[in-house]
């Protein structure tokens, strides 16, 4: 899989103290992105799914966010990803470009497997217009938290 970054102990990429992995690739290019070098899917390194997993698991007291660049993009190896963190009972936040409503009704098999595997997603792209610097780890009002169960979102998190 393609990594463009991880990073420890972070506060702001969801609730709690959590482990980060930045996937290479996105297909949204949303104007104003926070992370543009993420785009290319050639960016970052190449690592399997069980140094990934090592890295992030590395600190016992954190739990994990996938974010990017677009984690459904290399939904195969991440969906295997998120079975290793779960068998060791992190918490997972998946951030996606996507809208749920797209994954469900347009995702391929390896990206609703996916989404099973996800405790909280953020969905939906950046919009610059409609950028709120104050609210909770999201970049613009369109973006939803929500709370996952089996793969199907039932309900909202207001933050
Ligand atoms: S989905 Fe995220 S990483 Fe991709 S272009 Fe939009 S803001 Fe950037």
């Amino acid at each position: 899989m393609r990594v463009l970054s991880i990073l420890h102990d972070s506060v702001v990429d969801g609730e709690g103290l959590r482990t980060v992995v930045f996937f290479s690739g996105c297909p949204h290019q949303c104007e104003g992105c926070h992370n543009p070098q993420s785009w290319n899917m050639m960016n970052g390194t190449e690592m399997s799914v069980a140094e990934v997993a090592a890295e992030l698991l590395s600190n016992p007291l954190t739990d994990v966010t996938l974010s990017g660049g677009e984690p459904f993009m290399q939904a195969k190896e991440v969906k295997e990803l998120t079975r290793l963190l779960r068998q060791s009972g992190r918490h997972i936040w998946v951030y996606t470009g996507y809208t749920v409503e797209q994954l469900l009704e347009r995702g391929t098999a390896d990206q609703q497997e996916l989404l099973r595997c996800v405790d909280v997603l953020v969905d939906g792209p950046f919009v610059a217009e409609r950028r709120c610097p104050g609210l909770p780890f999201r970049g613009s009002d369109n973006q939803r938290i929500w709370r996952m169960e089996e793969g199907i979102p039932v309900g909202l998190i207001s933050l």
